[in-house]
C-alpha cells in the first residue's frame, strides 16, 4: 500500500480532520483500504450522533432539483447534464414550469431545490440568447427571477453554480431577503474551482460539495472522458 494512502487511513481512524489532500488520497482506496476508511467514517458518524444526542438516527432531506438550463458555453460536461438545443424542448424552464416543478416536489415532501443551470449558455448557444430575448431576460436576469422565488419564500434555497457572478447574485439576495448564513447554501462539484469551496467557507456560508464514492463513479461510468477532466482540474487548481 502506498505510504500517502497508508498514512491518510491511520489518520482518518485516529479520527483527525482530514485535508483536502488526504480526503483525494482517499478517493483511491480499494479493497481491505476502502474497508478501513468506510470503518473510520462509520465511527465517525456514530460518534456524531451520539454528540447530537441522536445516536444512530440518521436524518435527511429531500430536495427537488430544478434544470432552469441543461446549455451552457462550456464543454466539459462534467455535470453530464449539459446538451444541445435540439435535444430540448426550450433552452430555459419557463417561471411557470419551475413553480410547477416545485410544487410537485413540494407535494411528494421535499423541503429543499435545487437550481441547476449550465454557464452562461447564451455565449454559444443562439437559441439561448434568442429565448432570453424573447421573454425579456439576460442570462443572470433570467436565474435571478426564478431564484428569487426561493429566496422570498419559506424554501431552503440551494445554489449550483461555480459562476462568480451567479454566487455574487446569491449573496446578495440573501443579505436583501434578510436569510441568515444556515438558511441557504452552495453547492460545488469536486474539482472545479476548488478554493472557491475554502472561499465560501471562510465567509461562513454553508457548502456542500459532491465528493461522494458513488457520485464520482457514477459520474466516471456515464462518462469516462470525466476522469481527464477531474485529473485536470486537480492539477490546476485554479
Ligand atoms: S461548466 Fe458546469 S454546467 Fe457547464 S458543462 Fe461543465 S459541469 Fe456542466
Amino acid at each position: 500500500m502506498e505510504n500517502g494512502l497508508r498514512r491518510a487511513l491511520r489518520r482518518a481512524r485516529e479520527g483527525v480532520a482530514l485535508d483536502a489532500v488526504e480526503a483525494e488520497i482517499l478517493l483511491s482506496a480499494r479493497g481491505d483500504a476502502l474497508a478501513d476508511l468506510c470503518a473510520s467514517a462509520a465511527r465517525v458518524r456514530d460518534q456524531g450522533l451520539a454528540d447530537a444526542g441522536r445516536p444512530g438516527v440518521i436524518t435527511y432531506s429531500k430536495k427537488v432539483f430544478i434544470p432552469l438550463t441543461r446549455l451552457c458555453r462550456d464543454r466539459c460536461h462534467y455535470c453530464t447534464f449539459a446538451t444541445t438545443p435540439n435535444r430540448l424542448p426550450a433552452a430555459f424552464l419557463s417561471p411557470d414550469e419551475v413553480l410547477e416543478i416545485a410544487a410537485q416536489g413540494a407535494a411528494l415532501g421535499c423541503k429543499e431545490a435545487l437550481f441547476t443551470l449550465g454557464d452562461h449558455p447564451e455565449e454559444r448557444w443562439p437559441a439561448a440568447r434568442e429565448w432570453l430575448d424573447a421573454h425579456g431576460y439576460d442570462s443572470t436576469l433570467a436565474y435571478v427571477r426564478a431564484m428569487k422565488t426561493l429566496f422570498f419564500g419559506r424554501g431552503h434555497p440551494m445554489i449550483g453554480s461555480h459562476d462568480p457572478r451567479m454566487i455574487d447574485v446569491a449573496q446578495s439576495l440573501a443579505r436583501r431577503t434578510g436569510r441568515d448564513l444556515n438558511e441557504f447554501e452552495f453547492q460545488l462539484l469536486y474539482g472545479i474551482r476548488p478554493y472557491e469551496a475554502e472561499r465560501l467557507r471562510a465567509l461562513g456560508h454553508a457548502v456542500r460539495v459532491y465528493v461522494p464514492y458513488g457520485y464520482f463513479m457514477r459520474r466516471l461510468a456515464e462518462r469516462p472522458a470525466n476522469l481527464a477532466f477531474f485529473v485536470r482540474a486537480n492539477a490546476s487548481r485554479d
